[in-house]
């Protein structure tokens, strides 16, 4: 293919903050077709053996690859692997496809396809939820031969296979992207995707720059071009001219030395400029990253996501392991509180085996604390390890997707459970506070009654923006309309934080909107005193504060509250929030 030279702008959804500068990795949907479908009898034992080749070879590439993946910190990617070489012995698909080639004489790429068929059909009827989605695996494997027999080489995975380039993906999943590594890919863009969804959640987290939503990013961008990507700015840049490639390398250094100067000097509590202590917490996805929390100046975890230790994996990991994952957590926060969130599964985090058969509405099924009450072995795991955590260190519980009082009753009985199993085992867990995320709209209506009977409140502002505004917020195509500015959203906001206020609870807000510094008076001036957000953004939220007096924002967030439109109420907010930014520069940087 000959390579477009001039420099053109992709412009996506900004995802995670950073400028990656290098050549590009793409991975497209591949259309692999056999040149002809018919064979001449005589060439059947030759295509057999062209077969068995890709057969081979397959197997090598993922030896390899478990080989290589044998040290990562999640050790499941390994049982999939060898799950994926017992695979590649199959009988049914193996033997029935070498078969089918000399039966009908067809190429190897269309007997392939017609013994998936088969495997497809055969596994729709198992009534076994686990073993029905197994294919799946069947299907990546079948996928991995059919890129062998057309030549298509791929022997590692993603991470691997695009380590030291930037990665343009048509969707990358967030177990895909919790694999990823700072220092080994250098950014990522896809076609997909929105500003909230758990793909850039977790690329915050690993500090990867990303843009999503590009819709055409694979399509306009080719493998090995140079590529500028502005994770901040939601932009690709793809075959720079010397000049722009010279610009952003200075804005990358300046990136890299403000960052760096920020975080030396956030260990101070935060205040604001009228002396009103606000509390600054972080957002965690992975255990390892509490150390980076203590070095961003966290004020403790204001949300663990523990549902990425079951991600990546075939089985559950085990209290023991969970246990572990905890106390790291607890023990890296030096007496600071830890609030670890029960499993929030669904949606668009799907693991295995916990998978659930396909739901219309995945976002409306059974997700997080639903599929916790429905699965108690699994949940009092959870909570038998949390509790024993608790021995190292203040620890929260915090419930996701609440609906209403309920849901919250019910947690508590069995957390009760959780805490009389532990006793019968002689082991007497410390008291630890229960609250409720605010994310699903009812609940926010009931705040009241919540309020009476949670021990704290932590905003869900991602999904209560979804819900509340019936906006997919992984969809790139709606993304223009998932607005944290919506009148609605203010409304929700002020009820939620006033019920909590009458009834003497502390509320955090850990939604995606809590590390952006515009929206900071108006959420400031609407009572919100504790926020929570991916770790690398506290110092300088530490900084936009500082600069901020509560009695301004109070009359930010009264005049807020009376725009009628997002537009009218972002403008408005956004250019409130601009009169206090403090000075960008440090030092000169
Ligand atoms: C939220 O919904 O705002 C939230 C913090 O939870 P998650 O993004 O994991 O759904
Ligand atoms: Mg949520």
């Amino acid at each position: 293919m000959t390579r477009r030279k001039s420099q053109r702008v992709i412009t996506g959804i900004p995802g995670s903050p950073g400028i990656a500068i290098g050549t590009a990795y793409v991975e497209r949907p591949i259309d692999i077709d056999p040149l002809t479908r018919s064979i001449a009898p005589e060439d059947a034992e030759a295509e057999v053996g062209r077969f068995q080749a890709a057969v081979d070879a397959s197997k090598r590439q993922l030896e390899v690859i478990r080989d290589r993946v044998a040290d990562l910190h999640v050790p499941e990617p390994r049982l999939i692997l060898d799950t994926h070489l017992l695979i590649l012995e199959d009988e049914m698909l193996i033997g029935e496809t070498a078969s089918t080639i000399r039966r009908e004489t067809i190429a190897a790429e269309v007997a392939l396809r017609a013994t998936m068929d088969k495997v497809r059909a055969a596994f729709e009827s198992i009534t076994d939820d686990y073993f029905r989605e197994r294919v799946n695996d069947v299907d990546q494997v079948a996928e991995r031969i059919l890129r062998n027999l057309s030549g298509h080489v791929d022997g590692a995975s993603l991470a691997e296979r695009a380590q030291g380039h930037v990665i343009v993906h048509h969707d990358l999943t967030p177990a895909d992207t919790a694999l990823l590594r700072r220092g080994m890919v250098m950014g990522f863009v896809t076609d997909t995707g929105g500003k909230t969804s758990h793909t850039v959640i977790m690329a915050r987290s690993l500090e990867i720059p990303a843009v999503v939503g590009a819709t055409s990013a694979t399509a306009d961008i080719d493998e090995g071009a140079m590529v500028i990507l502005d994770g901040a700015a939601g932009v690709v840049i793809v075959d720079p001219d010397e000049s722009t490639l010279e610009d952003y390398r200075r804005r990358k250094a300046v990136f890299e030395e403000r960052e760096r100067r920020l975080r030396a000097g956030a260990q101070k509590p935060a205040f604001t400029r009228d002396g009103v202590r606000v509390h600054l917490h972080a957002n965690l996805e992975l255990p390892q990253e509490a150390e980076l929390a203590v070095a961003c100046g966290a004020d403790g975890i204001g949300m663990f996501r523990t549902e990425f230790l079951f991600m990546n994996r075939r089985d559950l990991p085990t209290e023991d392991e969970q246990y572990a994952a905890y106390r790291t957590v607890v023990e890296a926060m030096g007496g600071r509180p830890a609030t670890i969130r029960t499993l929030d599964i669904g949606g668009d985090k799907l693991l295995s085996p916990a998978d659930r058969p396909s739901e219309a509405n995945p976002a409306l099924g059974l997700r997080a604390i639903r599929y916790c009450l429905k699965e108690p072995a699994l949940f009092r795991t959870q909570l038998r390890a949390i509790l024993r955590a608790a021995q190292h260190g203040p620890v929260r519980i915090l419930v996701p997707l609440v609906s209403g009082v309920e849901e919250l009753r019910l947690t508590k009985a069995e957390i009760e459970t959780a805490r009389q199993s532990l006793a019968a085992e002689g082991f007497t867990a410390p008291a630890v506070e229960v609250g409720v995320m605010i994310e699903v709209p009812g609940a926010a209506l009931v705040a009241d009654l919540l309020a009476r009977e949670a021990d704290f409140f932590s905003l869900g502002t991602n999904d209560l923006i979804q819900y509340s505004l019936a906006i997919d917020r992984g969809n790139e195509e709606v993304a223009y309309l998932y607005e944290p500015m919506h009148p609605a959203m203010l409304r929700l906001l002020k009820m939620v934080l006033d019920a909590a206020a009458v009834a003497g609870r502390r509320v955090n807000l850990c939604g995606e909107m809590g590390g952006e510094a515009q929206y900071l008076p108006v959420l400031l001036g609407l009572g919100l005193r504790e926020i929570s957000m991916h770790a690398a953004q506290i110092p300088r939220m530490k900084r936009w504060l500082s600069a901020i007096d509560i009695d301004t924002s109070k009359k930010i967030a009264a005049k807020a509250l009376t725009l009628a439109t997002a537009k009218e109420v972002r403008d408005y907010v956004s250019s409130a929030a601009a009169s206090f930014e403090p000075p960008t520069t440090l030092d000169g940087i």
